[in-house]
């Protein structure tokens, strides 16, 4: 096993794949180039130009360091501080949820509908991918991002930033549970927490790093749909649509709770992911009893 001896590139980069396998991490290989490609400050194509080239002791003693974080589960995300969310390059870091590749089935069925969108509600916008994505789509929109965590906020607006579209970009930190709308939107998203309580510590290793309120949705996980129709009460404009992401199991809970509130036209879309599962709820506010008559 090649340990403190490890001299090249090569070397360290089959040691570390190995001990990344042993603990069941898949793409073993791939991540072991992307955490020393993050020791030796060069990208990939560098990285693997140079197999042959010597490691300095230091730097191999530090990728045995992040090596050993990855093999307890540590998210290779927290690590390289990025993740990719529809070809886009998003800041994360600890505390704040990294963007799943199911979330761009929710931001592709909203892109999908083929409006424009003014003046957008993103309920719990997390790192701000949606809210980003969504205000580059649509220049003339303006966003408001909601979070509880200032943490998270902080990340988003680096993000907006990075993107350029801050300017549009209205974040707040409140308790969407207490939050009150002061205007109406056209669009409400949302990604919002929605693992069952009780299911939450038989996830994957890595989310138990990840922070628990992004995740929590309660009892069923649909404690946020409830909240979320109750704002489409309040601040959604007659006509406008209410987009979320579900769990795979959810979609009836969800329609159930949707249909309960007694505000949407009949047809509420369920969207699939290309796993084949339900991803995805789109609802529209009837137009009808809006103008008073009914
Ligand atoms: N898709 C996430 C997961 O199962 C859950 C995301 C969420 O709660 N919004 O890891």
């Amino acid at each position: 096993m090649v340990s403190e001896e490890a001299k090249t590139v090569r070397e360290a980069l089959l040691w570390a794949a190995s001990c990344l396998r042993e603990k069941g991490i898949e793409n073993a290989r791939l991540e072991a180039e992307v955490l020393l490609s993050k020791i030796l400050g060069m990208n990939r194509g560098k990285l693997l130009a140079s197999l042959g080239d010597p490691l300095e002791k230091g730097e191999f003693l530090r990728f045995r360091e992040l090596v050993a974080k990855r093999q307890k589960g540590y998210p290779l995300q927290y690590i390289t501080g990025e993740q990719e969310f529809m070809s886009m390059n998003f800041l994360v870091e600890e505390g704040v949820f990294i963007p799943r590749g199911d979330t761009e089935v929710l931001v592709e069925a909203v892109l999908g509908l083929g409006e424009k969108f003014e003046n957008i509600l993103d309920v719990g916008t997390g790192s701000g991918i949606i809210a980003v994505i969504l205000a580059k789509y649509f220049p003339q929109s303006r966003v408001t991002a909601v979070d509880i965590s200032p943490r998270a906020l902080e990340t988003a607006a680096k993000n907006a930033e990075g993107h350029g579209v801050k300017d549009r970009i209205n974040f707040t930190q409140n308790d969407i549970f207490l939050w009150q709308p002061g205007e109406q939107y056209d669009l409400i998203v949302s990604n919002p927490p929605y693992v069952p309580s009780g299911d939450i510590d038989r996830l994957q290793r890595e989310i138990s790093f990840e922070p628990r309120e992004a995740l929590d949705g309660g009892y069923e996980g649909l404690r946020f749909y409830y909240r979320l129709s109750e704002l489409a009460l309040e601040c959604l404009l007659p006509g406008g649509v209410l987009a979320v992401e579900i769990g795979w199991d959810q979609a009836a809970g969800v329609r159930r709770i949707f249909d309960g509130a007694g505000i949407f036209d009949k047809e509420i879309q369920v969207v699939r992911d290309y796993g084949g599962r339900d991803r995805v709820v789109v609802c529209r506010k009837s137009v009808k009893n809006a103008g008073g008559s009914g």
